[in-house]
C-alpha cells in the first residue's frame, strides 16, 4: 500500500514531513495578488500567437540568460492551440524525448505543446505555463526534470508573464491577475485535497496533480526572491532541479508571510483601490474598539506607528516587484541620537532586501540597524 506515492515522493526528492509543514500543518498563505482586479473573464482580444509571442517576451525580459532558447522554442516548437470537441482540454507539453537514431546519441526530438485556446485570461496564462515547460524540456537537454520541478518551473514562467503584463500591457494585467488568483482554486483547493488524501492513506493510483500544491508556493517564492541567474539554471537543472530547491526544506515554511502582497504600483487602480479598502477596515476595526474586533494593545501600536509616520520615522520597503516587504521604526531623542529601533519583515529570508532599500533611502537609519544587536525583530538600544 501507498506504493505509488512514495515513489512519487522519492522521484521529486521531497517527504512527508516537508509537505505537511507547508501544506496542511499551517494555514496557507492568504494571497491578495489579484484580488483587487476585475472579475470579468474575457480580456482584451489576444490571439494564441499573440499570447505565445508575450509569454517568449515575458521570459526574455525574466531571464534573459535563456533568450537564445527562448527564442529557439518560440519560432520552432510545435503547437496546437485547437479546441476540440468532447476531450477534456487540459493543456499539456509532450517531452518527446530522444530521436532514438544513432543509438540515442542523437539529436533531441522538440516537445509538443496543445494548449486549446478560447481567448480567455486563463488561457492566455496557461500558453505562459506550456511555453516555460518547453522552455525547461530544451533547456535541459538529454536530462529529465522530475514532475514537481518541471511544474514549478511553468509557474515561474506565470509568474514573469504577470510581471511583464503588469508593466508592458498594463489593460491586460487585471484579467490575469483574476484568473492567477482562480487557479488557485484548483491548484490549493481540489488538487491539494488529493494530496491530502495520499499523505493521510497513501495511494496506489498516481494522480498528477500532487505536483501542483508545492510547486505553486515554490514559484511565488523564487519569483519574489531568486536572481535571474538561479532561475536560469533551474530551467537548465534536469534532474539536478530538487537539489537547487533544496534549501526549501531547512526553511520553516516556503512562504512564511500571512499575506502575499500584490505590488503597490499599478496603472489602472485596481490595486491601490485594495490597498485602499484593507487600510479603510481596518482603520474602522481600530475606530470601533467596542467591537472588540481587535485588541486595545493594537489599537495602541497602530497610533504609533502613524504618529511617526507623520514624523517621517517610519520607513515601508518595497521589493523590485513594488511589493510591500517590510518596515523600520525609530525613535529619536532631543539630540538626534536614535533610542528605538526596529522592524517587521514578512519573511525573515529577505531581511538583505529590506536592508538595501532602507540604504538607498535612509542610509544613516540603515547603518544603525546593521549594528544593532538583534533580539527577535526588535530592540532597543537605549544603553
Ligand atoms: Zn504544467
Amino acid at each position: 500500500m501507498a506504493d505509488i506515492f512514495s515513489e512519487w515522493l522519492r522521484t521529486n526528492r521531497v517527504d512527508d514531513a516537508f509537505l505537511r509543514r507547508n501544506l496542511t500543518d499551517h494555514a496557507l498563505p492568504i494571497f491578495l495578488t489579484g484580488a483587487g482586479a476585475s472579475g470579468r473573464s474575457m480580456p482584451p482580444e489576444t490571439s494564441a500567437e499573440a499570447a505565445w509571442e508575450m509569454a517568449a517576451q515575458a521570459l526574455t525580459a525574466g531571464i534573459p540568460e535563456l533568450s537564445r532558447l527562448i527564442r529557439f522554442v518560440q519560432t520552432r516548437v510545435p503547437r496546437s492551440f485547437e479546441v476540440q470537441q468532447g476531450r477534456d482540454g487540459r493543456a499539456f507539453t509532450y517531452d518527446r524525448g530522444d530521436r532514438g537514431d544513432r543509438g540515442g546519441r542523437g539529436r533531441k526530438t522538440l516537445p509538443f505543446v496543445s494548449c486549446p485556446y478560447r481567448g480567455t485570461a486563463s488561457d492566455i496564462l496557461t500558453v505562459a505555463h506550456e511555453f516555460s515547460h518547453a522552455l525547461q524540456i530544451v533547456s535541459s537537454g538529454r536530462s529529465t526534470m522530475p514532475p514537481l520541478s518541471r511544474e514549478v518551473c511553468a509557474f515561474v514562467g506565470e509568474q514573469l508573464l504577470l510581471g511583464w503584463v503588469r508593466q508592458a500591457r498594463p489593460a491586460l494585467s487585471p484579467y490575469l491577475e483574476t484568473a492567477w488568483l482562480t487557479d488557485n482554486s484548483r491548484y490549493l483547493g481540489t488538487d491539494l485535497q488529493s494530496l491530502k488524501t495520499a499523505l493521510e492513506s497513501g495511494s496506489d493510483t498516481y494522480d498528477y496533480a500532487w505536483n501542483y500544491p508545492i510547486a505553486r508556493l515554490l514559484a511565488q517564492s523564487i519569483g519574489q526572491e531568486w536572481t535571474r541567474k538561479k532561475i536560469a539554471a533551474l530551467f537548465r537543472s534536469g534532474e539536478k532541479a530538487p537539489s537547487l530547491l533544496k534549501d526549501y526544506h531547512d526553511r520553516p515554511r516556503i512562504l512564511q508571510q500571512r499575506y502575499v502582497l500584490p505590488g503597490m504600483h499599478d496603472a489602472d487602480g485596481t490595486v491601490a483601490g485594495l490597498y485602499r479598502q484593507i487600510g479603510g477596515l481596518l482603520l474602522l476595526d481600530l475606530q470601533d474598539m467596542d467591537a472588540g474586533a481587535v485588541d486595545r494593545s493594537i489599537g495602541d501600536r497602530y497610533a504609533r506607528l502613524l504618529q511617526s509616520m507623520q514624523d517621517r520615522s517610519v520607513f515601508l520597503a518595497l521589493d523590485r516587484q513594488q511589493v510591500p516587504l517590510g518596515y523600520v521604526l525609530w525613535q529619536r531623542d532631543g539630540e538626534g541620537k536614535t533610542v528605538h529601533l526596529e522592524h517587521r519583515i514578512a519573511c525573515r529570508q529577505r531581511l538583505p532586501d529590506l536592508l538595501a532599500s532602507l540604504e538607498s533611502h535612509c542610509p544613516q537609519v540603515a547603518m544603525e540597524l546593521r549594528h544593532a544587536k538583534p533580539t527577535d525583530s526588535s530592540w532597543g538600544i537605549r544603553q
